[in-house]
């Protein structure tokens, strides 16, 4: 038998390793830019959690966990998504009591046992931001601006952004009996899973990837009461005033039980039948159901490796290291060794190959590494105390320096 990977899980090989290094790194500061800090949550917590925080009737957690009974009897999962985690590290830390902003960020793979596809996998990553304690439309309209700004930084572009309100509890209890009314009359167009849900949670079928296109054009539509109408409206008035272009959608329904008020999605037709890039919204009630203070909060989370697949067409980073040592001759390996130590302290990129090989190998290696310049030491400059200096890319003479002088010399002509 032949080992290998299971099926929706993947290694990620250079380059396309160091463009989801690009893109953690532009969030990375675009977090810092916004006063987000980092909280690093376990990737395995007790199932309940996600039960309780997700939902019992989302697919996350109907179909999608990866949960287990541990070797101490515990029911165990392996997140799914970020929020439940941030949320019960908020309340098992006292966050809210720190007197701090309340702005998270997360950076980490998600797992969830779905139908892998172009774009869908059972392992992804995700980068996610929380801000809990923020009540006002302020902190919509920041966090929306700041995940907009976050896709530019990281270079991809030709996103839209998808922007509803699901109302607060009062809207929705009306709302509620309304759909249900509806989805009872029409249960013949609905798909068994929503058949089987509907009386626990009649929204699900609203964003059934089955029911919900169809639904969403007929299904009544949720009225939002004064407040929840006012906090909507003046979230886009920021949002303009912020220059982030945005359309009202209001059918977006977001598949998680927590969602109330502001909803979006940010999604790329690049992108084919999996467009959404990412998800988010308000979770005005999720802290104090999970056992919290009564704290209002709002996050979003994008997906890494559909990001990734928007920025495939760039030109990757340049990771070729700058100089190449060779060691033209046995005795040399030790002083070649020693040049490739002085060049790296000096923050110079720096890589050989295998100085017991012969020159023509090592010479070969060099020219496949990418470097800028050859740096050889033979017998000749052993004598001298030299370093012949080779440019690779481009012909020109090659020059001799001194052995001490090669890392500051190298590093004028890069800088050149
Ligand atoms: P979808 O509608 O594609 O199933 P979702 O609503 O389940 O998405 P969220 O739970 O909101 O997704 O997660 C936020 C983002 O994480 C998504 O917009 C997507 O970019 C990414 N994502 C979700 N599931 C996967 C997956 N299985 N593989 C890769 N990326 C994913
Ligand atoms: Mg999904």
């Amino acid at each position: 038998m032949s080992l290998h990977s299971l099926r929706g899980f993947r290694d990620l090989l250079p380059p396309d390793s160091a463009l989801f290094t690009s893109i953690e790194a532009a969030a990375r500061e675009v977090f810092a830019l916004y006063g987000y800090q980092e909280l690093r949550v376990p990737t395995i917590e007790l199932k309940e959690l996600f039960v309780k925080a997700t939902g019992d009737t989302t697919d996350i957690v109907e179909k999608e966990m990866y949960a287990f009974t541990d070797g101490g009897g515990r029911e165990v999962a392996v997140r799914p998504e970020g929020t439940p985690g941030v949320v019960r590290a908020y309340i098992e830390n006292n966050l809210g009591q720190t007197g701090r902003n309340g702005k998270y960020f997360y950076i980490g793979n998600m797992f969830r046992a779905e139908r892998p596809q172009a774009g869908r996998y059972r392992e992804f990553e995700q980068i996610g931001a929380e801000q809990i304690g923020n009540a006002s439309p302020y902190a919509d309209a920041e966090t929306i601006t700041m995940l907009v700004r976050l896709l530019e930084k990281a270079g991809v572009s030709g996103c839209s952004v998808v922007l509803n309100s699901l109302g607060c509890g009062e809207c929705r209890k009306a709302y509620r009996e309304t759909l249900l009314n509806y989805l009872r009359l029409n249960t013949a167009t609905l798909c068994e899973p929503c058949k089987g849900r509907i009386e626990r949670n009649p929204m699900r079928a609203l964003d059934c990837k089955i029911d919900g296109p169809v639904l969403a054009e007929k299904a009544p539509r949720l009225s939002l009461c004064p407040a929840c109408a006012g906090h909507f409206s003046r979230t886009q008035e920021l949002l303009n005033i912020s220059g982030v272009e945005y359309q009202v959608n209001t059918s977006l329904v977001r598949g998680l039980d927590y969602y109330t008020s502001t909803v979006f999605e940010v999604r790329s037709s690049a992108l084919g039948s999996q467009d959404a890039v990412c998800g988010g919204g308000r979770y005005d009630d999720l802290v104090k159901s999970m056992g919290g203070p009564a704290a209002a909060a709002i996050g979003w989370a994008v997906g890494v490796d559909r990001m990734a697949m928007l920025l495939k067409d760039k030109p990757a980073a340049e990771n070729a290291p700058k100089t190449f040592i060779v060691a033209a001759a046995k005795e040399a390996g030790t002083k070649a060794f020693a040049l490739l130590t002085a060049m790296r302290a000096a923050g110079i990129s720096s890589d050989f190959s295998n100085f017991e090989l012969s020159l023509k190998s090592q010479m070969r290696s060099a020219d496949k590494s990418g470097a800028a310049f050859a740096l050889i030491i033979g017998e000749d400059e052993l004598k001298a105390g030299t370093v012949a200096v080779k440019l690779l890319k481009e012909k020109g003479e090659q020059l001799s320096v001194a052995i001490a002088d090669a890392p500051s010399e190298i590093s004028k002509r890069l800088s050149a």
